[in-house]
């Protein structure tokens, strides 16, 4: 509807200018299937629910503190399972998770704290970089926007919105992590290579009021159905609509798991074997009948040898020789 008290002229180019414009996109089914995982993440627990960074400050200490916590378990976190990461912080937190008294520990003894999550010589590092910015610059506080977070050391766009979030309670935009990314791309939501344009393309269409609880939902749901090897798309609600269903989905080569190289490794045995096998028959069908031929002439050999010691027995048992034919034996 034009609004009242433009010309007619600017009605026009207003109309023009949305019949020229490209219909924004959005996924097909898209609110389907979103109800469908939460439909599916109410039948399993994932530890995300329980041992995500949500989950790993302490709710008796000042407020931040616990924002402090938070922090310091998303930068724990970042290729890090929810189990390792969960533990960790509550080794810290046992330790005592305080701007001080991680100042005034020692890098060998965090290490010690905080092994075995990925990286954590380097996360040593910029926990201890982080806090030293945190204490002279934010009063002991976090800062509370994405740029300032961002410019901490060891944190990027994904900690800095799910750090708003959390710790905050400010949905500034979508966390993107690898199951969050992963899964984006098998339901043909984005198509993107990298987690901050997967964010941007999410960002696009995904309604604002949904920003929060797409990180969580897709994230149990990548940690028990869409799983990165295997995902268990037989049992997927969205099976018949994926455009990832029951596809191999191979992992990035740079984000290889110790797991998945094990799993490269048993797939690659096949392979030996077959290598292994024409050698193996060229080796029975061409070798063995020259140990056979051998055997063969052994044996001729024995048996002739064998009737004619049988002919000289004969003989000499009935010309008294016996013995000298014992004696040519030996
Ligand atoms: S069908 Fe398979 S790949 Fe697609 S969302 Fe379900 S589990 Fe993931």
């Amino acid at each position: 509807m034009p609004r009242k008290g433009t010309s007619k002229l600017q009605q026009k180019e207003t109309i023009t200018l949305r019949l020229t414009m490209p219909p924004k996109f959005s996924p097909q089914e898209w609110m389907k299937t979103l109800n469908n995982i939460r439909e599916m993440r109410k039948l399993e627990k994932a530890p995300v629910d329980s041992m995500g960074c949500d989950q790993c400050q302490d709710s008796d200490q000042p407020a931040e503190i616990q924002r402090y916590q938070v922090l310091l378990s998303l930068m724990l976190s970042s290729q890090t399972k929810d189990q390792v990461t969960h533990a960790a912080m509550t080794k810290l937190r046992a330790h005592g998770c305080t701007i001080e008294n991680i100042l005034s520990t020692n890098d060998t003894q965090l290490g010690e704290l905080i092994y075995p999550v990925s990286f954590w010589k380097t996360k040593v590092r910029h926990i201890k970089a982080t806090t030293s910015v945190l204490a002279d610059k934010y009063k002991g506080d976090i800062p509370q926007s994405v740029d300032e977070l961002c410019s901490l050391p060891g944190v990027g766009p994904k900690m800095a919105h799910l750090c708003m979030n959390i710790a905050w309670g400010i949905v500034t935009g979508i966390g993107v992590d690898t199951h969050v990314h992963r899964i984006s791309n098998r339901l043909g939501w984005v198509n993107s290579k990298q987690p901050e344009d997967t964010r941007k393309q999410l960002e696009d269409w995904l309604p604002k009021d949904l920003w929060d609880e797409v990180n969580h939902l897709l994230v149990g749901f990548g940690q028990t159905i869409c799983r990165p090897v295997n995902p268990r798309c037989a049992e997927c609600l969205n099976k018949d609509t994926c455009p990832a269903a029951f596809k191999e989905v191979k992992k990035s080569p740079t984000k290889k798991s110790p797991a998945k190289k094990n799993e490269e490794v048993i797939k690659s045995e096949p392979k030996v074997l077959k290598l292994e096998e024409p050698q193996t028959s060229k080796y029975f069908s061409k070798e063995e009948p020259e140990h056979e031929d051998e055997n063969q002439k052994r044996i001729s050999k024995l048996k002739k040898t064998i009737k004619k010691e049988s002919q000289n027995i004969e003989t000499e048992a009935s010309g008294g020789r016996v013995t000298r034919s014992r004696a040519s034996k030996k």
